[in-house]
């Protein structure tokens, strides 16, 4: 039996587990498929606070875990399949069955996907969702790059490194990122736009070699011959295991009150799995500490 388990690794789940760790918890995070979530995927992170220099997403994941482990929390590589929250203990299964007071959940989101033909079956073989993990193997092809926020340009950037083009697909004719990545944008010659377009179908046999566009203002349709297809347009949330069990929006965001309380006493949300209008690690690490905070006062009061 647990105190608290926390259900996923990235900002929010460390952040919880760490303070969780030094109240003296002794809380077990549980991995989820991806050891430190989306920001594990990230290529450089500018912007959070205490790193002048920056530093790399799996580095900011790496001291987060060491720094929640030197007090005592321990990590479970597992995915939770299924859970059961209709009383105390609350009961999780994955590898092995789990049984715990109370629950932080932090399982985050995951990326969207585009859902046309051709898309499913080029994954791994050119279409991509994570250009740090697969940026490398595209040195001098041609790639694009589809997404108009923050993301799409960031990660559109850091894949001009190895790529001899890049285009950056966005379905209208405005862009939702930031101000400074898009200057960067603006400034990179290997990177251009393609505005008012979707892709309708990401072509290839053994790996991607086109795409076919539309431009959603004339109505024409093109076909572009592309090496990689990078998707950057937004985020689902981890929730499936919950549908049903605790209270969620239409999109299946998490709904919890000021204090992070779900609508289950003892069971605690924290980050992009509640959060979907700032989405920034710094933001779902302070969800993490008062989940945890939330979490202690929680158990305090069931002695
Ligand atoms: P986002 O801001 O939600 O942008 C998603 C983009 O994809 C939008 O431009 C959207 O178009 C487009 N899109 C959505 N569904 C689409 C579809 N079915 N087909 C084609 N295009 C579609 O997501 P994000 O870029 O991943 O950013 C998420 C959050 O992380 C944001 O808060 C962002 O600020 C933050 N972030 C920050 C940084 C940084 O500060 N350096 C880096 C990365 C991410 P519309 O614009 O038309 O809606």
């Amino acid at each position: 039996m647990e105190n608290v388990i926390v259900l996923g690794s990235g900002p929010a789940g460390l952040t919880a587990a760490l303070y969780a760790a030094r109240a003296n918890l002794n809380p077990l995070v549980i991995s989820g498929p991806d050891l430190g979530g989306q920001i594990a995927t990230t290529t450089d992170v500018e912007n959070y606070p205490g790193f002048p220099e920056g530093l790399t997403g799996p580095e900011l994941i790496e001291y987060m875990q060491k720094q929640a482990e030197r007090f005592g929390a321990r990590l479970e590589f597992d995915t939770i399949t299924s859970v059961d929250l209709t009383q105390p203990p609350f009961k999780l299964v994955g590898n092995i069955e789990y049984q715990a007071r109370s629950l932080i959940i932090a399982t985050g989101a995951s990326p969207r996907k585009l859902g046309v033909p051709g898309e499913k079956e080029l994954v791994g073989r050119g279409v991509s969702y994570c250009a740090t993990c697969d940026g490398f193997f595209f040195k001098t092809k041609e790639l694009m790059v589809v997404g108009g926020g923050d993301s799409a340009l960031q990660e559109g950037l850091f894949l001009t490194k190895f790529a001899s083009k890049v285009q950056v697909v966005h379905r209208r004719d405005a862009l939702r990122a930031g101000y400074v990545l898009q200057e960067r944008a603006r400034k990179n010659d290997k990177l251009s736009f393609i505005w008012n377009s979707v892709i309708l179908q990401v072509l290839g046999d053994k790996a991607v070699r086109a795409v076919r566009l539309k431009n959603v203002q004339t109505g024409e349709e093109s076909e572009k011959p592309v090496d990689g297809v990078f998707v950057y347009i937004g985020h689902i949330p981890n929730t499936d295991i919950f549908k049903g069990k605790l209270a969620m929006d239409e999109e299946g965001y998490l709904i919890v009150d000021g204090k992070l309380h779900t609508n289950i006493p003892g069971v605690f949300a924290a980050g992009e799995v509640h959060d979907k209008w700032f989405r920034q690690a710094i933001v779902s690490s302070g969800y993490g500490c008062m989940a945890a905070m939330e979490t202690e006062k929680y158990l305090a009061s069931l002695e």
